[in-house]
């Protein structure tokens, strides 16, 4: 029953007639016009040509054609994959050519001359059923968990569906299921699939008695091909918000990416991009939630699509420069320079001065980070060696480094031949991690991050109290440093519920033994507190912005006039310890 439902949605089949002569050709098409969509070649080269250019149910062949004859046809189309399962009717008045043509894959044979118009329409209709029977036993259209089309097949009846009703306005929709492999990870699989199962009940719901389309097209990727609608909220977003609940668990959340009125003069591929990419921005927030492509979100692409090919040139002209932001040790009787952030600008020859909120994530989604990363560290190697050489100082600098450098198997040689080059030990070098990346990937990313150590690294957690981590995961974690998000820091002058929390992360490190940075201070108000709160490390505008490394020279040499000064008065120079 579900099949016939489905194949009356369906759009009017389309039959390709292939005949040189024009009398059977015109005969042949009054027949078939009746209950299908008719398309002509007149030579065997032709049809390949449409065939191999659109979808088709059946083709109705003559054999005996100049040039390409219809046998040569046949073998071209039972060797392409791709056409292996377009049944093709044999049109012959030979009767000794049916052995061979069956043998070499024709689905039936039509005698010519012809008469009898409904045997013909009969014989057409089976030939088509059949071959469609065929799929749907053999699975190939439907992904079996969610009953909804795989990703070819979804494509392929939208084309039709566009072909067909050129004028309705359709909307393209991708949805994605918020970490779905930590909803596997930590309710199993079977959770995973009926999760999965849900969501495919409310989008065939959602088609249901329209000629939209559902498909599944990766594992937690749905996507949508319906008539346009305004009611997304009420009909999609309210069913998947309510779904994947079961006790004593986390709800999980799907976002969705909604490209309405999509322009047909894109590409279908181009129209669900759209979509995909209007879902991609609600990456990070874990919500059941929708956003809409639009032209402003057209205009971000452009913008965004010219950062990703810039970056190579930019690389080249040295329009990216990293600058510095000290850290200072605290708890002494004066703030002692420990340590610096390394924070990359890109000096845009047009846009001007680019910070990285704009770019880095862009460049964390497609890979590219790696690139830039790597020059970063590069850079400050050499900076390091640089003030050390002037100074006969080192100043520690922190350079931060994305997940995808993670899971870079080179991660470690690359650090080692930055540092070799400048001659610096590892122990010259912090490394900032954020705190989301070790939720995500636990396990591995807990073993890289143990095998940089070894090798002397010190790690600082980014972001620490953004993330999701346990209190169990925290005393497993192998790290030196916590790095409070400013995001605590910022209200603790006024909110004495905002201090307490900071109050009892310090405790918390003191419990793990960890030192803690603050990051984001901004005010005298805010450095004291912290201080009397038992914090190590600062960083924020309070002391410095991030500064060029001209700049920040001025700082080192500030900081070893004042050691000076501490050495002749005797005092007590530095906080609890040299570096961080
Ligand atoms: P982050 O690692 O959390 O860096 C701290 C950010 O806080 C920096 O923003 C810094 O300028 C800003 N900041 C420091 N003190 C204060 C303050 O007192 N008040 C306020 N409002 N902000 C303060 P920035 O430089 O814009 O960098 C943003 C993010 O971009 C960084 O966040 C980091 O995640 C990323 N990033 C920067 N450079 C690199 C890089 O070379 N590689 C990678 N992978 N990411 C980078
Ligand atoms: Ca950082
Ligand atoms: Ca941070």
């Amino acid at each position: 029953m579900q099949k016939n439902d489905k194949l009356e949605r369906r759009p009017r089949r389309r039959v390709l007639i292939v005949d040189d002569e024009i009398i059977d050709r015109q005969l042949l098409k009054a027949i078939v016009s009746r209950k299908y969509e008719v398309l002509c070649a007149e030579s065997g080269e032709e049809a390949l040509e449409t065939i191999r250019s659109q979808p088709l149910s059946l083709v109705l062949l003559d054999l005996i054609m100049p040039g390409m004859n219809g046998y040569e046809v046949l073998r071209a189309i039972r060797k392409d994959p791709a056409l292996r399962q377009l049944p093709v009717i044999v049109l012959t008045a030979e009767k000794d050519a049916e052995v061979e043509t069956l043998r070499l894959g024709a689905t039936d044979f039509i005698p010519k001359p012809f008469y009898m118009p409904e045997v013909i329409l009969a014989r057409i209709d089976r030939s088509i059923e059949l071959a469609e029977d065929k799929l749907i036993i053999s699975g190939a259209e439907t992904d079996p968990l969610t009953g909804l089309y795989k990703q070819d097949f979804f494509l392929h009846y939208a084309r039709q569906l566009d072909r067909f009703e050129p004028d309705l306005p359709m909307d393209a929709v991708v949805l994605n299921v918020n970490r779905f492999h930590l909803v596997n990870e930590l309710y199993g699989r079977a959770f995973g699939d009926s999760l999965l199962r849900e969501i495919g009940s409310i989008l065939r719901r959602l088609v249901q008695g329209t000629p939209g389309l559902a498909g599944r097209t990766a594992s937690d990727t749905f996507v949508l091909y319906l008539p346009h609608r305004e009611d997304y909220e009420a009909s999609l977003l309210a069913p998947l918000a309510a779904a994947g609940g079961a006790p004593g668990r986390a709800r999980a959340t799907v976002r969705v990416g909604i490209y309405p009125l999509a322009a047909k003069s894109a590409d279908l591929e181009q129209r669900l991009d759209r979509a995909n990419l209007a879902c991609s921005r609600l990456r990070g927030n874990y919500a059941t939630a929708c956003a809409y492509y639009d032209t402003s979100t057209h205009e971000e692409e452009l913008r965004e699509e010219r950062l990703i090919s810039g970056m190579e040139t930019a690389l080249q002209e040295r329009q990216f420069r990293v600058f510095y932001q000290p850290k200072y040790l605290i708890q002494g009787s004066r703030p002692v320079l420990a340590s610096a952030e390394a924070l990359i600008r890109w000096f845009h020859p047009e846009r001007g001065m680019i910070p990285p909120a704009s770019f880095i994530p862009l460049f964390e989604q497609n890979g590219l980070i790696s690139r830039l990363d790597h020059y970063v560290w590069r850079e400050v190697a050499e900076q390091i060696r640089a003030w050390k050489d002037r100074y006969d100082f080192s100043v520690p600098v922190s350079v931060n480094v994305s997940r995808v450098d993670l899971f870079d198997p080179g991660l470690e040689d690359t650090l080692r031949e930055v540092l070799d080059a400048c001659g610096l030990e590892p122990s010259e070098y912090l490394l900032e991690i954020t705190e989301s990346s070790y939720t995500d990937h636990a396990e591995q990313l807990v073993e890289t991050v143990r095998r940089l150590r070894a090798l002397g690294f010190q790690v600082e957690m980014d972001d620490f109290g953004t993330g999701y981590s346990s209190l169990n995961m925290l005393t497993a974690l192998p790290i030196d440093t916590l790095k409070l998000d400013m995001g605590f820091i910022r209200n603790i002058a006024s909110s004495p519920k905002d201090l307490r929390m900071v109050e009892l992360m310090l405790d918390l490190a003191k419990f793990l033994a960890v030192p803690v940075v603050a990051e984001g201070v901004e005010t005298e108000e805010q450095y004291r507190l912290l201080k009397n709160a038992g914090c190590e490390l600062i960083q924020g505008y309070y002391f410095s912005r991030p500064v060029p490394p001209e700049e920040f020279a001025l700082l080192i040499e500030k900081e070893l006039k004042e050691r000076e000064s501490d050495a002749q008065n005797g005092a007590d120079q530095t906080g609890r310890n040299e570096s961080c």
